[in-house]
């Protein structure tokens, strides 16, 4: 099975998920790694991690990918939950525009804790409620190209995008760190 921990591999990477509480982190993340989604809100108490080998150019690698709702409650994490990552997943909730003007403040965190060659995937989640829309397809693409970081709407509910996402960002790694392994 993919998600086995004695399988070997040839890179591991710590990969993370921020953004406001209840924008879907925790659903994109159990659509990755186990394709599941829950429609219940259980605000994620400390951190979780999840795994997923999935492999790129002929290399087979393992994403340890920690997800934390509550980030804002547990500042004191901050810093551990950073160490190490390689990249981000910046979510937002395309039917909060509130989840869309935080983002300043974690790209701000970003840079504050991250390291600087941290690849960063913007992701607006919750594509599906296009009824509810309230932040553009255009307002996710042009912050995403001011920042230079990838982006993409996601639907965790309809699994639209999920997989593109999350392999967007393990794949930018990988070419990073086997660049650098020469
Ligand atoms: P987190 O706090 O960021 O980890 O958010 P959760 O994953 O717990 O999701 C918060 C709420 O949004 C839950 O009620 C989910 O069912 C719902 N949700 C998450 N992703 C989507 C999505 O893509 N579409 C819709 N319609 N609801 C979603």
């Amino acid at each position: 099975m993919a998600n086995s921990f004695d399988e070997e591999c040839d890179y591991l990477f710590k990969a993370i998920l921020i953004g406001d509480s209840a924008v879907g982190k925790s659903n994109l993340l159990s659509r990755f790694a186990k394709d599941e989604f829950s429609l219940d809100s259980k605000p994620t108490i400390g951190v979780e991690f999840a795994y997923r080998n999935i492999r790129v150019g002929g290399k087979l690698i393992k994403a340890q990918i920690w997800d934390t709702a509550g980030q804002e409650r547990f500042r004191a994490i901050t810093s551990s939950y950073y160490r190490g990552a390689l990249g981000a997943l910046l979510v937002y909730d395309v039917t909060r525009r509130s989840t869309f003007e935080s983002l300043r403040r974690w790209l701000k965190e970003l840079r504050e804790f991250g390291s600087p060659e941290m690849v960063v995937v913007l992701v607006g989640n919750k594509s599906d409620l296009e009824g509810s829309r309230v932040v553009k397809l255009e307002d996710g693409r042009s912050l995403a190209q001011l920042e230079q970081v990838s982006f993409m709407e996601t639907s965790a509910k309809d699994n639209l995008n999920v997989e593109d996402a999350f392999i967007e960002m393990i794949t930018r790694i990988y070419e990073i760190t086997s660049h650098k392994k020469g």
